[in-house]
């Protein structure tokens, strides 16, 4: 063993407390980090040739790169829809490294019957039946992929071809509906060889609405003549989380032929709080379900699922057969269900989380979201030069400015409240209004850290805006 190898197995208990001192120092200090950085990266450094062992790996990442990293696990870092992780889905995290078990199949553990068990108990979570089952994969963009490789040999099945085996160039071309997907659904799209063009827009309800016109939906759907289709329903969107009725969607499938998948990246968690739950109903009745992890359950990157009913089909699209793996029978092990063979056992730190928290402490982190979310809503309306752009219908507000709201004044703004260090917001556009968003998903956020987000967009919007001085 190289000596500097073997030095730092002798002092592995002692390494690990010094990691753990470090570690407990930066989340002790996050709420008062930087929400983000504009730092630039330090200058590349060439491969060590002698390493300097663990202990000197960590002075060195604390004098290069510790000062560039943000503060995104922390309480006021409201960009994209970020969570945070729980003290509990730390530990299991930390465990999951120190185990480093392969989450592909048994292999002589019982890390396949956890993982089995943390997807029954998210089932239940978001009051799936046990129709659906599941597994760990990175992100919601993979979940979506997923979901649309069982979609597409669906659609194999319903035109006698095997997608799986024949490519998906046998089906002819696809048509995919939706009203406002995601992008990662394209990226499927793309990924999957059924073309991002192959995408049909739906139109939605109108106003500032972007739940999908399910009499539109129809429409297009009886336009197909009979051909089978895939329909994409959003249930939370990035913008204002609206959800499209998913009831109603499931009910055309009386009279049309498509696989209803779902992305409820985030949204699946309005079912634990009895208040929004009703937002989500219908969501059983999919044929494919993706639920991200990294965002609301507030475990670390990278953990989502997928679940759907048609676990034989997703079985022929990721069935990975090789002696040297043995015979597969009866449970399918998860190397023959996910884009991946070797897996790291993502389920370890949500099954952590459940553990420690339960169905009601994570309830009260999404009831607690939602009312901050609705608290900035409020304060925003009253900032003069702010306008709200949609109401606040789950965890994210969705604002821009009341005069003049170009991409580049609302850059600024954003900018400005970053380099405040009081908070971290993203861009996006409203059905062609540039807007920003800020999208509450972390466990730690409070109201007053939200009554400081408020303030720091209030005083920003002054100094750029509205003061005398400083007016444009
Ligand atoms: C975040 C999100 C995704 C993509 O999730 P990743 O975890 O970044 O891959 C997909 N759909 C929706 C609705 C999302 O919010």
């Amino acid at each position: 063993m190289h000596p500097t190898l073997a030095a730092d197995l002798d002092r592995l208990p002692e390494l690990l407390q010094s990691v753990r001192d470090f570690a407990a120092g930066e989340l002790s200090g996050i709420g008062e980090r930087p929400a983000s950085t504009a730092r630039k990266a330090p200058d590349p450094e060439p491969l060590p040739a002698t390493g300097v062992g663990a202990q000197g790996a960590l002075e060195r990442f604390a004098r290069r790169w510790q000062p560039g990293f943000s503060g995104s696990a922390g309480p006021r870092y409201l960009g994209f829809v970020t969570g945070g992780t729980t003290p509990a889905a730390l530990t299991g995290d930390w465990l999951t490294g120190a185990y480093d078990q392969n989450g592909s199949s048994a292999g002589g553990s019982t890390v396949d019957a956890l993982e089995r068990e943390t997807l029954g108990w998210l089932r239940e979570l978001f009051g799936l039946s046990e129709a659906h089952r599941g597994a760990f994969v990175s992100g919601a963009t993979m979940s979506n992929t997923v979901g649309l490789a069982v979609a597409r040999e669906w659609l194999g099945e319903r035109l006698g071809v095997s997608v799986s085996r024949a490519g998906a160039a046998a089906l002819g071309p696809v048509d995919l509906l939706s009203g406002s997907p995601h992008s990662s659904i394209t990226k499927a799209l793309s990924v999957l060889g059924v073309g991002r063009d192959r995408l049909r827009p739906v139109p939605l309800l109108g106003g500032d609405r972007e739940a999908v016109d399910v009499v539109r939906l129809a429409e297009e759907l009886d336009s197909l003549n009979g051909r089978p289709a895939v329909v994409v329903a959003n249930a939370g969107t990035v913008n204002t989380v609206d959800f499209d009725d998913l009831r109603a969607i499931a009910a055309l499938k009386e009279r049309y032929d498509f696989w209803l998948h779902v992305d409820a990246a985030f949204g699946a968690f309005a079912a634990l709080s009895p208040a929004h739950a009703s937002l989500v109903e219908g969501l059983d009745a999919a044929d494919s379900i993706c639920v991200d992890l990294h965002k609301w359950l507030n475990v670390p990157y990278a953990a989502a699922v997928q679940f759907t009913r048609r676990q034989d089909l997703q079985l022929r699209v990721f069935h990975n057969e090789s002696p040297y793996l043995g015979p597969h029978t009866g449970t399918p092990d998860f190397l023959h269900l996910t884009p991946e063979n070797s897996r790291r056992l993502r389920a370890l730190a949500a099954w952590f989380s459940l553990t420690a928290y339960g169905r009601e402490g994570h309830a009260e982190i999404v009831e607690r979201c939602i009312a901050l979310a609705r608290r900035l809503g409020e304060g925003i309306s009253a900032v003069p030069g702010l306008r709200l752009l949609a109401p606040v219908r789950l965890n994210v507000v969705c604002f821009t400015l009341a005069d003049g709201p170009t991409p580049e004044r609302l850059g600024a703004l954003a900018r400005a409240v970053a380099d405040s260090g009081e908070a971290f917001l993203t861009p996006t556009v409203l059905h062609g209004t540039p807007a920003l968003r800020a999208a509450f998903s972390n466990w730690r956020t409070t109201e007053a850290d939200t009554d400081r987000v408020r303030d720091a967009l209030a005083r920003a919007t002054r100094e750029l805006f509205t003061d005398p001085i400083t007016r444009e």
